[in-house]
């Protein structure tokens, strides 16, 4: 590497950053209004929450990527959901608890103006019960003259409130630096206790698409209810299911079979619920139905699943309700509106019959292995050397960047690192990512590419 005029030390960085694998998951929770979508604004450094959103409006995202003190982490933004039929305690404890259950740690956000209400000691009561570590925050501390406010949160039995101006960013520094010691590396529930144990499933899609119904024809009697939550108004529940001779973990199944009827913020709180899921699973099996147009919903979650680094399936359900002229329409749909997965493995299923249920578990083995797949970087780099060789980068600028040599940095799913002469243009990135998965398979997996430029 040195000759090639890269410092050592920093491919070696490079190679770790890009090699970060899972994020831990923070997640930000409290009551309407006392400041969670202006937190998570300063937490990743931009405007891009949505603090001036009406409430029930749909979201595209609930969870972030964001950077401290050089660490990286995910957030889970719950501000999204104001209130509904069931009521702001039901409400508010049921967002929390979706939040609670795939965060490795959280945020818990109080107006320290107002003081602790009932609905903020329903919270600290979950809060308690789920065990994760809890960083206080005391916000709307915009001046010296709050601090007085915060120390009165002592009482919620929290340890230290945190008083912090979201809005100004006044404490959040310190705050942080309180959220990375009570943040593991990595996300222990998902990736660490749970190595060798039964691989994790997110069954997810639009309501209505056969969830349920998918997950009752596969379970039958088999399944084992695990993990329960008890207690809580929706308990988030996780069920292993015999598949193919195999012991899998469908994770969040109460979501899925619980019919929660809500007006306002529905599609938000089934978005938090599968961003949820997806962080708790290794693969997710997206259930689309084939019976209908393909829609900006059910995109929306395919986006989330690859952008959570997961394992994809996608599954088309409802299969014994096509006839020719939609099977026609709908391959026409697929090649247009989900090119963003044109490498997941497909079923057409029907959970109503059971047609190609038999199809599933290897659709899934597919995906995880190729969600796992190591390149040795002495292959990688004859690939990239013969790749370079026959399809140079354009020329821009009189200059012609070139890639030099290339690692494999992680898996699940496989990163890449590149190390270039020059910035590397999207179009040449797609190109060699479309190459890599021709040579390699990377069937069923997203993969991550970044570059580095020599100085
Ligand atoms: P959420 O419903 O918990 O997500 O709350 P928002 O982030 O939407 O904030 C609710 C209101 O409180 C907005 O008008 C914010 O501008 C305001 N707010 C948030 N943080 C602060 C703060 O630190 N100080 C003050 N004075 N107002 C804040
Ligand atoms: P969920 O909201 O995604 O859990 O969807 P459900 O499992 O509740 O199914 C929604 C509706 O679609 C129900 O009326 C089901 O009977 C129906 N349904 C589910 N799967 C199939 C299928 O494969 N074929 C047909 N014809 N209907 C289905």
């Amino acid at each position: 590497a040195a000759e090639e005029g890269f410092d050592p030390e920093e491919v070696e960085g490079a190679i770790e950053a890009a090699g970060h694998g899972p994020l831990p998951v923070l997640a930000v929770v409290g009551r309407p209004n006392v400041g969670k979508s202006t937190l998570v604004n300063r937490i990743i450094g931009r405007r891009e929450a949505v603090v001036e959103d009406k409430p029930g409006v749909t979201r595209d995202r609930v969870t972030y990527e964001a950077e401290w003190a050089g660490r990286r982490f995910k957030v889970v933004d719950t501000g999204g959901w104001e209130q509904d039929v069931l009521g702001i305690d039901a409400s508010v404890a049921a967002q929390a608890e979706y939040a609670i259950e795939a965060a490795d740690a959280v945020v818990f956000v109080v107006d320290a103006k107002v003081g602790a209400t009932d609905t903020d000691e329903a919270v600290v009561r979950l809060l308690r019960k789920a065990g994760k570590p809890v960083v206080l925050c005391a916000n709307k501390v915009d001046g010296p003259s709050g601090e007085a406010d915060a120390a009165y949160l002592w009482s919620l039995g929290l340890g230290e409130p945190h008083p912090v101006s979201a809005l100004h960013g006044r404490g959040t520094g310190d705050m942080l630096d309180k959220v990375l010691e009570a943040l593991p590396e990595a996300p222990a529930q998902t990736f660490g206790t749970a190595v060798g144990g039964p691989r994790r499933i997110a069954l997810i899609g639009r309501p209505n698409v056969g969830k349920s119904s998918l997950l009752n024809k596969v379970a039958g009697e088999e399944r084992v209810v695990v993990n329960e939550l008890a207690g809580t108004t929706r308990d988030p529940v996780d069920e292993l299911i015999e598949l193919g001779g195999v012991t899998w973990k469908f994770v969040d199944t109460a979501g899925i079979r619980k019919r929660v009827h809500l007006q306002q913020g529905a599609d938000y709180y089934a978005s938090l619920r599968t961003a949820a899921a997806v962080e708790k699973a290794e693969v997710a099996v997206i259930l689309i139905d084939a019976s209908e147009s393909i829609s900006v919903q059910d995109q929306r979650i395919v986006t989330m699943a690859v952008e959570a680094g997961r394992a994809i399936v996608l599954a088309f359900n409802k299969w014994d309700t096509l006839d020719e002229e939609r099977r026609y329409y709908l391959e026409r749909e697929i090649e247009t509106e989900l090119g963003q997965v044109a490498w997941a493995p497909r079923v057409n299923v029907s959970a109503r019959t059971g047609r190609h249920m038999e199809k599933l578990v290897p659709a899934i083995e597919t995906a995880l292995a190729g969600w796992e797949t190591r390149v040795p970087t002495g292959r990688l780099n004859a690939f990239l050397g013969e790749l370079v060789a026959a399809h140079p980068h354009p020329i821009r600028g009189g200059k012609q960047p070139r890639i030099l040599f290339g690692t494999q940095a992680g898996t699940k799913p496989p990163r890449f690192v590149l190390f270039a002469t020059g910035f590397i243009e999207a179009g040449y990135r797609r190109f060699i990512e479309r190459r890599l998965r021709e040579e390699f398979g990377f069937e069923g997996t997203p993969i991550h590419l970044s570059v580095r430029v020599r100085e």
